[in-house]
């Protein structure tokens, strides 16, 4: 149950589509991964990955600027293909401008969208610009490309698997809530450091390509996902695709000190940033344990990463919370369009 139309939520909408199955024999996978994966002979496989940003929905113009609003809806395309172990190639961008967008503000998301696609060697190929009455609406098409037999999917986890973020969470939702704030004109009682550091999370992610890429190159990861949504919904993906569930350990997780710094200011809990905020952008994977030390090499080595374990998969499924001592249940929560109703 959700609050969409007829009472779905995002995911039962979705599974609406979703059709039998592909009938191309090209089709490696359709729907149900970060990308869509194509056969393009050669032994390589094409990657492709769309998302939409709707204003006043995931953005507001009084809060980032169009630049940051340029850079983000291609980077988050970007970080789907880097999920998969994706080089990224090409994009597609469909926008629906509104009569009375500035010049400036159309330029600015231009110039943003274009400064992510020379940091990530993006070619833009095609598109469509149409008017909308009310909301900027924005869609990214992003085209990757990988050897076939490195691609990594969600599913492929294996009870033992030590679950790993290639960075901090937690951030990107921090961040949001400190613009928030000060748009509504509360200061926040921050370093201007930490500030800049969480705005900059949220409103210039840094898709994890070259992460992703090493770790699927060495076939160190049996599954990966970006996290869009939230480390536990995101890793509830992981979990379901496999039939598996995992143990999280609260105390790992990665929360920066700018993170709780902004959590104190705000009277939030950092903890449910860190595990539902979403927009962090960083890779979730799970690697099997006796590699855990070499991946770790790797990322560090090739990609300048931190890998940080936070749990184990585990042949219980659903998610399970380490806290205080003790383990209990958890439901995955985090970002979905069409919510369930409190
Ligand atoms: P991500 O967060 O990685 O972008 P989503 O959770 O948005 O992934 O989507 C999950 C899967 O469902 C993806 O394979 C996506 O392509 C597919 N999908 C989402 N919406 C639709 C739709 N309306 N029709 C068909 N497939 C969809
Ligand atoms: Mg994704």
């Amino acid at each position: 149950m959700g609050s969409g139309p007829g009472g779905l939520g995002e995911f039962d909408i979705i599974a609406r589509f979703r059709s039998a199955r592909a009938t191309r024999p090209w089709v490696l996978e359709g729907i149900g991964d970060d990308c869509a994966v194509l056969d393009m002979g050669h032994g390589r496989a094409l990657l492709v990955t769309t998302d939409m940003l709707v204003e006043r929905v995931h953005f507001r113009r009084d809060v980032g600027t169009p630049w940051s609003l340029g850079w983000k809806a291609l980077a988050v395309n970007v970080s789907d293909v880097a999920a998969m172990g994706g080089t990224p190639e090409a994009a597609f961008l469909a926008v629906g401008f509104t009569h009375d967008l500035p010049l400036d503000q159309l330029l600015g998301f231009r110039d943003g969208l274009a400064a992510c696609a020379a940091a990530f060697e993006v070619d833009l190929l095609g598109g469509d610009t149409v008017s909308s009455r009310q909301d900027v609406v924005m869609c990214l098409t992003v085209l990757g490309t990988a050897p076939a037999d490195e691609v990594v999917h969600r599913a492929g986890a294996r009870p033992g698997d030590v679950v790993v973020t290639g960075g901090v969470v937690g951030d990107s939702a921090a961040g949001l809530h400190v613009l928030l704030a000060e748009a509504e004109g509360r200061r926040v009682a921050l370093a201007e450091v930490d500030r800049a550091a969480l705005l900059h999370a949220h409103l210039e992610p840094q898709p994890q390509v070259a992460l992703g890429r090493a770790l699927a190159a060495r076939r160190l990861v049996r599954a990966m996902i970006d996290v869009s949504d939230g480390v536990l919904l995101d890793l509830s993906h992981v979990c379901d695709a496999a039939g598996l569930g995992a143990v999280l350990e609260a105390s790992t997780l990665p929360v920066s000190g700018a993170c709780r710094s902004a959590a104190a200011a705000l009277g939030r809990d950092p903890l449910a940033w860190a595990l539902g905020g979403g927009e962090d952008y960083v890779l979730l994977a799970t690697v099997p344990p006796e590699r855990l030390e070499e991946a770790s090499a790797v990322a560090r080595e090739e990609a300048g990463a931190v890998l940080h374990a936070i749990g184990t998969v585990s042949d219980e499924r659903g998610l399970r919370l380490a806290r205080d001592g003790g383990v209990a249940p958890v439901e995955p929560w985090g970002w979905d369009h069409f919510p369930s109703p409190p």
